[in-house]
C-alpha cells in the first residue's frame, strides 16, 4: 500500500493535472478547477456530479447551499466533513449548472478513477444519478433499467459491491443533496439514506459487513 507521503503526492499530481486539463470543453468556462477535498485516508468517499457556481469560485466541492445540507446529512451518518473525502464526477463547472454531457464524463472520469485507486476507500457514496451511473458502471455493476440509464430512485439506499482494477469497495447511491433542498419527500429519504450509510460504515469498520 502507498505510504502517506506517496498518497498525498499522487493526489496532488491528479489535482495539478486537472488544473492544466483541456480534455473537454469545460476548461474554457471554469473559474477554478475543483479536484476534490478532504481526508486522503478516509474509508469513505462521497462523489457528487459537478461543481456549481460557488464551487467554481472557491475551487472546493459542496461549499454552496447543497453543501450546507450535505454537512447536516454527514452528521446523521456520524461523520464530519474533515474526516471524509469529497469529489465530483466532473472537475469543472458546466455552464449554468447544466447536466454533464457523456463526452465530458468520459474525458473526466479517469481522474475520479485515479483518486479512488489512490485513496482506496471501503465505501463510495454516490450523490445523484450521474455519479451513481458512472461509479456503478465503472465498478462492473449492471443495473437494468428500461431507459438504459441509471434510475436513481431504483438504486438509492441499496448496497452494491464494485470492482475495478485491484479495488473492491461497496457503493451506496442516494439522491443529490440539492434535490432535497426543494423536495421535502426527497429530503427525508436522503436523511434516512445517510442514517443507513452511517450504519453500513460502522459495520464495515467493525467487520460485521464484509467487503
Ligand atoms: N453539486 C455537486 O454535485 N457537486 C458540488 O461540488 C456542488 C454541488
Ligand atoms: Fe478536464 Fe474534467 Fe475539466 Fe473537462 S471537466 S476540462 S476533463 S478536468
Amino acid at each position: 500500500m502507498a505510504g502517506l507521503d506517496e498518497k498525498s503526492r499522487a493526489l496532488a499530481e491528479v489535482a495539478e493535472e486537472v488544473a492544466r486539463c483541456k480534455k473537454c470543453r469545460l476548461w474554457s468556462s471554469r473559474t477554478n478547477p475543483v479536484p476534490g477535498h478532504g481526508d486522503q485516508d478516509s474509508d469513505v468517499v462521497f462523489v457528487g456530479e459537478a461543481p456549481g457556481y460557488n464551487e467554481d469560485l472557491e475551487g472546493k466541492p459542496f461549499v454552496g447551499a447543497a453543501g450546507k445540507f450535505l454537512d447536516l446529512l454527514l452528521g446523521l451518518a456520524g461523520l464530519r466533513r474533515s474526516e471524509v473525502f469529497i469529489t465530483n464526477v466532473l472537475k469543472c463547472r458546466p455552464p449554468g449548472n447544466r447536466d454533464p454531457l457523456p463526452d465530458e464524463v468520459e474525458a473526466c472520469g479517469p481522474y475520479l478513477d485515479r483518486q479512488l485507486s489512490i485513496i482506496r476507500p471501503k465505501l463510495v457514496v454516490c450523490l445523484g444519478r450521474h455519479s451513481a451511473s458512472y461509479v456503478l458502471s465503472r465498478g462492473g455493476v449492471r443495473v437494468r433499467s428500461r431507459s438504459g440509464g441509471t434510475s436513481i430512485s431504483a438504486v438509492r439506499g441499496q448496497v452494491f459491491k464494485a470492482r475495478f482494477n485491484d479495488l473492491v469497495f461497496l457503493v451506496m447511491p442516494t439522491y443529490h443533496p440539492a434535490a432535497g433542498l426543494y423536495n421535502p419527500k426527497l429530503k427525508s429519504t436522503l436523511m434516512e439514506d445517510f442514517i443507513s450509510i452511517g450504519r453500513v460504515l460502522r459495520g464495515i469498520r467493525e467487520g460485521s459487513i464484509p467487503i
